[in-house]
């Protein structure tokens, strides 16, 4: 075991507090990783204030990290003491039902192992990446490109690699109309994504305080869904809407935007339900799904179609005392556009 500093809650809404956890010995398979920038996501403040459910206290959160090789077990092919890598939000899986072997390991039919908040192969809590390193096995280990600064990466192994997926999935690219709906951490990186992927992107933001920053990253129109008309002016257009809004909200009045044989993807995920009304969807042969984050292989795909398109986070970077400011103001939809913990802090 390796003591490490870290970042810990031990209640909900209890501030975050300098603590140390105990990091596993190296087995073969093993990573040291020196983690050098961990970012905030919504789901880190949705877990630690129990809004989903029950927490395993103490907890570090944490699942968009990026650091460097410290140390590698003698089994170890994959990466090198001294490479640039990240972790997501899966540090392990089966690796044997069908959906992992086809390299969707965060559908395993058995579980996967979240980052935090899990039970990891050693019967221990899975700890994050508020904290200085991380264990990991190599199959779930990242690299980071080099173009890629560690700052603006940690949010792709989270932000980056949700919103990729289903752009991927449902075919965001040249004639495509796409909606993305909450510019937050994971919708700024929908934008970027999106417009790099060549699709005609508009961003559906509360107020117009984000249109510039949104034109800025690549959006090609805006519209805040507080004023009137809005909803009017865009029924029917969108090919693709991806919904990252963290709060519960009316579905149906974004479903009524989508064209024939449209479809929303849910990403966001708050505890409430969506309730969908069935003639949002009848009407126009709409679709609704969901999509979470995304697999090993494609998470891979992602940092470096990032780093072929010159793409990052846009961030704040933040101390270790600061984590609980940066949520609340994650809460008011107040964050530019991902917090960014720096370990160097500790
Ligand atoms: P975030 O940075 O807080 O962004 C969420 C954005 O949603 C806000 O910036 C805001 O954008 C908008 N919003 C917030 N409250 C709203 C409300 N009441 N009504 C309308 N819009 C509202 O959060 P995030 O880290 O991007 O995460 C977003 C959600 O995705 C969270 O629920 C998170 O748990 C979930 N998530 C899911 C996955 C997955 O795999 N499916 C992965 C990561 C996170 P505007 O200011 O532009 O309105
Ligand atoms: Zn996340
Ligand atoms: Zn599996």
């Amino acid at each position: 075991m390796r003591t490490v500093t870290a970042f810990s809650t031990t209640a909900p809404k209890a501030p975050f507090q300098k603590t140390t956890i105990e990091r596993r010995d190296l087995g073969p398979n093993d990573i040291m990783i020196k983690i050098a920038f961990a970012g905030i996501c919504h789901s880190d403040l949705h877990t630690a204030w129990g809004e989903w459910g029950d927490v395993l206290f103490p907890l570090t959160p944490g699942h968009e990290i990026a650091g460097t090789v410290e140390q590698v077990g003698g089994s170890v092919t994959r990466h090198r003491v001294g490479d640039r890598v990240g972790v997501g939000c899966m540090v392990d899986s089966c690796r044997a039902c069908e959906n992992c072997l086809a390299g969707h390991e965060q559908y395993c039919l058995n579980g996967f192992v979240g980052t935090y908040n899990a039970i990891g192969r050693d019967g221990r809590p899975t700890e994050g990446g508020y904290s200085t390193h991380i264990v990991v096995d190599e199959e779930f280990v990242l690299a980071i490109p080099e173009g890629i600064a560690l700052d603006v990466a940690a949010p792709l192994m989270c932000a980056g690699i949700t919103l990729y997926s289903p752009l991927r999935h449902w075919e965001a690219g040249p004639g495509k109309q796409v909606a993305i709906v909450g510019l937050g951490g994971l919708g700024h990186m929908g934008v970027k994504i999106a417009h790099a992927m060549g699709a005609e992107v508009t961003v559906l933001s509360q107020t117009t305080a984000k249109r510039d920053d949104a034109i800025a990253i690549g959006a090609d129109h805006f519209f805040a869904t507080g004023d009137a008309g809005t909803f009017d002016l865009l029924g029917r257009h969108f090919d693709l809407i991806i919904n990252t809004v963290s709060a519960s909200m009316d579905i149906n009045a974004y479903l009524a935007l989508l064209r024939l044989d449209g479809t929303l993807v849910n990403v966001g995920a708050p505890p409430q339900p969506l309730s969908v009304q069935a003639f949002s969807l009848v009407d126009g042969r709409r679709s609704i799904a969901g999509s979470l984050i995304g697999g090993i292989r494609e998470t891979q795909e992602m940092l470096d179609f990032c780093a072929g398109h010159g793409l990052g986070a846009e961030i704040e970077v933040i101390r270790g005392d600061e984590i609980d400011a940066a949520y609340e103001r994650m809460l008011r939809s107040d964050v530019r556009y991902r917090f960014v913990i720096d370990t160097a802090s500790f």
